[in-house]
């Protein structure tokens, strides 16, 4: 099997950062590639058809809850998804974003408003929130809208400092081989995407031996959604080709791509 060589910028091992450079490939069982399925918002579409669609082929995702979209009624299923496998993740409390993304509506949670104190704060509380639901004390962290502004100041920096999260996904992919833990990119579908998009871009990644994270709103229902069966093709291919890709919550693959750059 190829080797891959992949450049980890910097491994946030506990709350130490610690650079390094590392080859990361190949993934575990010599598989070729490593994908990831990331859904945000806490959607009642991630309930009710993406985690019965992952169970059905036994393919675990990793779901970043914003704590203001949690209904007590939900918690329930979440911490059976948690104990099932699947990741819970950081998505902030109130999901604060740039005025920019709602026209025309005025929001008041808008990021603008808030300042690095107040973002790191709340990612804090999200973090308890988190463990109260599924019992662990560490999560990973997305970002609302894929950016990481606060008050017109990257956060960026003071959250990798703070060790508050395991890693960050971020922003739109953007191509190369630098993996950040801290700043993750992903790909993105619109609503008119096939199972056919989507199982290329699974291809692509296992042609160059890459890692592809994928992000997903709502499947089937709810808002930013992909058809539920487009979603569906692309986990019967993941589960048919099992044995040349590896399919696995965030923090998984990064504990994984850390234990290869401490090689
Ligand atoms: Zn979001």
């Amino acid at each position: 099997m190829a080797s891959i060589l992949l450049r980890i910028g910097a491994v946030l091992l506990g709350t130490a950062m610690m650079v390094a450079q590392a080859q990361a490939g190949p993934w575990p069982g010599g598989r070729k590639a490593a994908v990831v399925l990331t859904y945000d918002d806490a959607l009642p579409s991630h309930l009710d058809i993406a985690i019965p669609a992952l169970d059905a082929v036994g393919l675990k995702g990793t779901f970043f809850l914003i704590g203001s979209a949690l209904v007590p009624e939900q918690i329930r299923r979440w911490r059976e998804a948690a104990a099932d496998g699947h990741e819970l993740g950081n998505h902030t409390i109130r999901h604060a974003c740039p005025q920019a993304n709602y026209p025309p509506a005025r929001k008041l949670d808008t990021s603008e408003a808030y300042d690095v104190e107040m973002m790191l704060a709340e990612i804090r509380t999200m973090n308890t929130m988190l463990a109260a639901i599924d019992g662990k004390l560490q999560h990973g962290f997305a970002t609302p809208c894929g950016q990481h502004m606060a008050g017109g100041v990257d956060y960026l920096p003071a959250l990798r400092a703070s060790g508050l999260v395991r890693y960050t996904r971020s922003a739109a992919w953007t191509g190369g081989k630098v993996l950040d833990p801290m700043d993750v990119p992903c790909r993105w579908f619109d609503e008119k995407a096939t199972g056919a998009q989507m199982i290329a871009e699974v291809e692509s990644a296992a042609r160059t031996g890459d890692l592809v994270v994928l992000g997903f709103h709502g499947v089937g229902g709810d808002y930013l959604r992909v058809p539920g069966e487009a979603h569906a093709q692309l986990l019967v291919y993941l589960k048919e080709h099992a044995d040349t890709i590896w399919v696995a919550p965030l923090s998984m693959v990064m504990d994984y791509a850390a234990s290869r750059a401490g090689n």
